[in-house]
């Protein structure tokens, strides 16, 4: 195998989503999944939140997932259903569409866009140094690349390997989970008791059963058995309902943790290998997706020689504290989850206060990603939160604000004077265009703000300007996002 701009170390949502990035702004980038195939084996995440739905929209992929999978209001918070119906999106849903079909989706994308997935090989250990980076893999080969990213998971080997911490909170709770077949017929349905939750549910095949059960202990290690599945039953049911032919069994805890650092020198990590949580919230393949999506801009850019690799650092900064806040909302949200009188008692009176309108806006927008905003200053309320999707009326006709973003470049919407804005220095690099919009910008949880005269938009969707009739600050975001004039 020749050598590459960028290895991708994991074909999961995140690896594959960061890939597809970086072929669309031209890199060379390779992936290695050790995984034979992209069959996933179980039944990770049920869906997509409407950020995410969003950004898949941006590139002009949305409606591959939305046809295959239910739309339906899927947010929620320690189980308390947020329907965010009202939000302003033109997805103001979510999706419900198993992990194993939208990694299929993502890896069609990835493939059209002629990225090579190496599967069935592991990325088993990197040498970095001044230039780039050695990676070894599990076939005696190696790949040379600027740049390499662990996108390989929760235990990921390459976050290990890098020396990067891992801090955070051990687990108060753990669950197996597994696709079996049944003798008898279960107890079907969700069941709390003083030791948690437990419920067993049909397969969409109709045939097998999927399981999910608290366990008595914390702390096993090793991977769970039919046996572990069969006591646990035992232990909650007083039967195990002759569970049989299991073909997935897994565990998962609240252990909440986070890579202290997105970036080691040539090293980065996205997705379940820089944070992992509980599951409650659905959160988990949204944060990795939209960590690739804010990762793959930045990597292009600084691999082209556009940007100093500082440029990295941003995705760090701006994205560490977004997973700071999910792993701090499922750590409440497994405390509302306990099965105690007073526990319940607790959640009652916070599904009193998230039937107001206010707080379930504010909680819904977080939960479904729609609410994130990044540092990057003071000004426009709307400066690194996410453009959204409006109607712009444009010489060439009508657009909306995501089909600019198709290529995922960054676009300069001019809605003032039109040819008002002088951005020659860039115009290799950063598409401009002269629009009209005569609705209201409406943002969730903050409502109406002021309209722009115009927006720069990073290829990610975020603003990094929004001017007031002038160009102030303008040459200044340019240089700071897309490189020296
Ligand atoms: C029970 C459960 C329910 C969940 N429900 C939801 C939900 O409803 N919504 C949600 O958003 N999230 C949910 N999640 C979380 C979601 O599954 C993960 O956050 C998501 O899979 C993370 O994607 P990833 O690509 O970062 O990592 P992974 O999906 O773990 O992918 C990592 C990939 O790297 C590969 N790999 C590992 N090591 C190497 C190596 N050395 N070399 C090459 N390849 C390697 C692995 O084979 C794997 O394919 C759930 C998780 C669980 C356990």
């Amino acid at each position: 195998m020749a050598g590459q701009a960028v290895v991708v170390a994991g074909g999961g949502p995140t690896g594959l989503m960061l890939a597809g990035e970086l072929a669309l702004a031209g890199v060379d980038v390779a992936v290695v999944e050790q995984r034979a195939g992209q069959d996933l084996v179980g039944s990770r995440a049920g869906g997509l939140h409407a950020r995410t739905i969003e950004v898949l929209d941006q590139r002009g992929i949305a409606d591959r997932f939305l046809s295959q999978g239910q739309v339906a209001q899927i947010a929620g918070f320690a189980w308390i259903p947020l329907d965010i119906g009202d939000l302003p999106t033109r997805h103001p849903y979510g999706l419900a569409l198993w992990q194993n079909r939208i990694e299929r989706l993502l890896a069609g994308w990835v493939g059209e866009l002629g990225v090579p997935i190496h599967y069935g090989r592991e990325v088993t250990g990197f040498a970095q140094d001044a230039a780039g980076v050695d990676v070894a893999l599990s076939d005696g080969r190696s790949l040379r690349a600027d740049y390499l990213v662990g996108c390989d998971g929760g235990r990921s080997p390459i976050r290990k390997a890098a020396g990067i911490a891992f801090p955070g909170w051990d687990p108060s709770t753990s669950h197996l989970i597994a696709e079996v077949e049944v003798a008898e017929e279960p107890e079907w349905g969700t069941r709390r008791d003083a030791l948690g939750i437990h419920g067993l549910s049909r397969l969409e095949d109709g045939g097998a059963v999927r399981v999910m059960v608290t366990e008595q202990r914390l702390g096993a290690t090793g991977e769970p058995t039919l046996r572990d599945l069969g006591e646990a039953l035992v232990a909650v049911y007083g039967t195990d309902f002759g569970i049989h032919s299991p073909t997935w069994i897994s565990r998962f805890s609240d252990m909440a943790r986070q890579a202290a650092s997105y970036r080691k020198g040539r090293v980065l990590v996205a997705g379940d290998a820089a944070h992992v949580h509980y599951p409650t919230g659905g959160q988990g393949l949204q944060l990795g997706v939209q960590d690739a999506v804010n990762l793959g801009w930045k990597l292009a850019q600084v691999v082209k020689g556009v940007s100093p690799d500082g440029l990295l650092d941003t995705y760090h900064t701006e994205r560490h504290p977004v997973a700071a806040r999910v792993l701090r909302n499922t750590m409440a949200q497994v405390a509302l989850l306990r099965t105690d009188d007073r526990t319940d008692a607790l959640r009652d009176a916070v599904s009193e206060l998230l039937g107001m309108d206010e707080p379930r806006k504010r909680v819904a927008a977080e939960m479904s990603g729609l609410d994130i905003r990044y540092d990057l200053g003071d000004g426009h309320p709307l400066l690194g939160r996410r453009v959204p999707d409006l109607d712009l009326v444009t010489a060439d006709g009508p657009r909306r604000v995501f089909t600019l973003l198709h290529d995922a470049r960054p676009v300069l919407l001019n809605l003032g004077e039109p040819g008002g804005l002088d951005i020659t220095p860039w115009v290799d690099r950063v598409r401009s265009i002269d629009a009209t919009y005569a609705g209201d910008w409406e943002l969730p949880v903050l409502g109406r703000v002021a309209a722009p005269a115009a927006v720069l938009i990073r290829p990610d969707g975020y603003a990094a300007w929004a001017g007031d009739g002038t160009d102030a600050g303008l040459r200044e975001a340019l240089a700071t996002w897309f490189g020296s004039p």
